[in-house]
């Protein structure tokens, strides 16, 4: 006779297991992570699964062990056993980034990667762009000009530039610098009494002969009187680009509106690509808290995503800081990460909400879905309707502060109703394009 039952039930087990999680809501991250586990055995009453490596399998361990436990039990009906194992044979998970091939290159940030950047309608132009660069630096768009406000992701691109230039070609000389870096480097070689030769001299060779791609943030930061510097880079710029060396330029504004730019520089980066970045939309907000999250190996719950979303809408930086902050309360207090916990840890950071609340919710998704606000609320359970009411309760819950009983009061349903209704749009959201772009739309109706 065999202790073990038949593998076969492992697999079962597990794919049950997985089905109440993803009933539960889990981020799609995490059910990523979760697929790749595989059953390998399952004696009775236990069942033994692999991680592709011991970083996976410690990472699961930590935090969902005691619910994957707790789970395993409810499906097996009976008491059952977790074991995680490390599959030896498998390689670091792609999560861990891989160490630089070559020592990066001065003035890079190594952290600002193609890869972690997250791709949106609002940054795409600016990407390929970026991109199209690095695959052929000095031959097609050259200078690349990159304009938008503060906070959007154009240093991000320009330091993702340089490293990955140096990791396609280690050997690239790649300059980056800032325009008032640049101002200052200069103004202190014409200041270095009887050096100034020999110092503007290395400048020269620095910047010129000793470079392969110049990277050269923030433009505008040259203010006023810098006549010489101004000079001094149009001419490193023609020598440059004469010399089919690849220029990438950020600005927070676009050529025609930087007064301290002569016309001569101006017209030359007309003759590359002006690429501008946007704010991003709401999803990519949301993409973007997402990917910093799991970067930082913390389970952002999707309303609270969408919370945060909502309310910074113009600048990442500040998205990233009120991530940062949420971090960093969870670290102090091991309160875990949810909808009350970063209303009530981001409250003093975040802008005011926009005038929105239920009845406005109502009224808009009523419209949305050509209803009237009545019959979303009472139409009963016809399948279009219901459907727009629980799309309704679900923008309720992330829009506003409201607790499920009293969203449940608004629409006439008891607490359960509400929080049966949120969950299921809220995994639907991560699995159905379509259901995602109509609660953007009616959000986006909602707060323009
Ligand atoms: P800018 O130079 O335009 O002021 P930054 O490049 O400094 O903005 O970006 C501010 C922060 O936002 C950085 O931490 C950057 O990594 C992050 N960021 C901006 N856009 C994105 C994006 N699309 N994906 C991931 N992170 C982003
Ligand atoms: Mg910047």
């Amino acid at each position: 006779m065999s202790s073990a039952a038949p593998l076969e039930n492992g697999d079962v087990l597990w794919t049950r297991v997985l089905a109440a999680l993803r009933q539960r809501g889990v981020s799609a991250h995490l059910q990523g992570l979760l697929a790749q586990l595989r059953p390998i055995e399952s004696p009775a009453g236990k069942l033994v699964l692999s991680a592709p490596n011991a970083f996976i399998r410690d990472w699961i361990e930590d935090n969902y062990g005691a619910t994957l436990a707790e789970l395993l039990h409810d499906c097996a009906d009976e008491p059952c056993d977790l074991e995680l194992r490390a599959d030896a044979a498998q390689g670091l998970p792609s999560v861990r980034p891989s160490p630089p091939p070559a020592p990066p290159a001065a003035g890079l940030n190594a952290a600002y990667t193609f890869a972690n950047f997250v791709l949106g309608k609002s940054n795409e132009l600016v990407f390929s762009a970026a991109q199209g660069v690095c695959k052929s630096p000095g031959q097609g768009n050259n200078p690349l000009f990159v304009y938008g406000d503060s906070g959007l992701g154009k240093t991000h691109i320009l330091h993702a530039i340089g490293n990955e230039l140096r990791r396609l070609r280690p050997d690239t000389r790649v300059r980056l610098l800032n325009g008032e870096q640049f101002m200052n480097e200069y103004i202190a070689v014409t200041h270095a009494g009887n050096r100034t030769l020999e110092k503007r001299e290395d400048f020269r060779n620095k910047y010129r002969k000793d470079c392969d791609v110049l990277l050269l943030d923030d433009i505008q930061l040259w203010r006023g009187s810098a006549i010489e510097t101004r000079h001094e880079f149009f001419l490193t710029f023609n020598e440059l680009y004469e010399g089919r060396k690849q220029i990438v330029i950020t600005s927070d504004r676009p050529p025609s509106d930087l007064p301290d730019i002569e016309e001569r520089l101006k017209t030359r980066f007309h003759h590359g690509l002006l690429a501008d970045i946007q704010p991003p939309a709401f999803e990519t907000r949301v993409s973007i808290l997402q990917k910093k999250a799991e970067d930082r190996r913390i389970q952002l719950p999707p309303d609270v995503a969408a919370f945060i979303a909502e309310r910074v809408r113009k600048n990442v930086r500040e998205l990233e800081g009120a991530l940062n902050r949420l971090i960093a309360v969870h670290d102090l207090t091991r309160v875990p990460v949810n909808l009350e916990m970063a209303q009530q840890a981001l409250r003093n950071i975040l802008p005011p909400p926009q005038a929105v609340n239920l009845d406005t919710i109502v009224e808009e998704a009523s419209r949305f879905y050509g209803l009237t606000a009545d019959k979303l609320v009472r139409g009963g359970r016809q399948k279009r309707i219901a459907h727009a009411r629980a799309v309704a309760m679900y923008l309720c819950r992330t829009m506003t502060p409201s607790s499920f009983p009293e969203i449940g009061a608004r629409f006439e349903k008891d607490h359960a109703t509400v929080m049966y209704a949120c969950r299921k749009i809220e995994g639907l959201v991560e699995s159905d394009p379509a259901i995602r772009r109509e609660c953007a739309e009616i959000r986006s109706r909602l707060t323009s």
